[in-house]
Parts: C-alpha cells; sequence; structure tokens
C-alpha cells in the first residue's frame, strides 16, 4: 500500500483504524474453529473478516484510543462472524 495515499498534510492516517477490527480478529480466533468444514485458506479467511466488518458500523479512532462505552457485545461480534462463515461455507470464493 502507498502510504502517502494515507497522508494528509504531512500527517499519517494509517493508524486512525476502525476500532472493531481487532475486537473482530479475537472474536473470529474463537468462532472459526467452531465450524469442522471451514478450510482456513486466505480467501476465506479475508471473505469472512470482510463480510463481518461490512455488518458492524464503522467507528474510526486514533490507535490506542479506550472506548468508554460497548457499542457491541461479545454476541454481536460471534452473530457476524457465524452469519459471515455459513455464507462463506455456502458460496467460497475460491476454484
Ligand atoms: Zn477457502
Amino acid at each position: 500500500m502507498k502510504l502517502e495515499k494515507y497522508e494528509s498534510f504531512g500527517v499519517n492516517l494509517a493508524n486512525v483504524r476502525n476500532a472493531w477490527e481487532t475486537r473482530l480478529i479475537k472474536c473470529m480466533n474463537e468462532v472459526l474453529p467452531e465450524f469442522a468444514d471451514f478450510d482456513y485458506c486466505a480467501i476465506c479467511i479475508q471473505d469472512v473478516y470482510a463480510l463481518a466488518m461490512n455488518h458492524l458500523t464503522p467507528k474510526y479512532v486514533q490507535q490506542g484510543t479506550v472506548l468508554l462505552k460497548k457499542e457491541y457485545t461479545d454476541n454481536d461480534f460471534r452473530d457476524v462472524i457465524e452469519m459471515a462463515v455459513e455464507k462463506v461455507l455456502n458460496n467460497p470464493n475460491h476454484q
């Protein structure tokens, strides 16, 4: 990725991230093993991540920002991941 595309007036904006990214990844690590048919290929993992992220209203924050109120519960994350896994299993983007 071209870093200058993520700069404005010399300030790097690549560290302004969607706050749900790391929580979603952590939850994916827990939920994916519950699906015996999941193949763990890069395309499927990326598809699950993208599909699940697209179901959450984004909240962009500077990295390291502590969020005081939890807008999504762990169960919300689990629900969107399960939905995304089922979608990918039924209609994989590889082959
Ligand atoms: Zn796959």
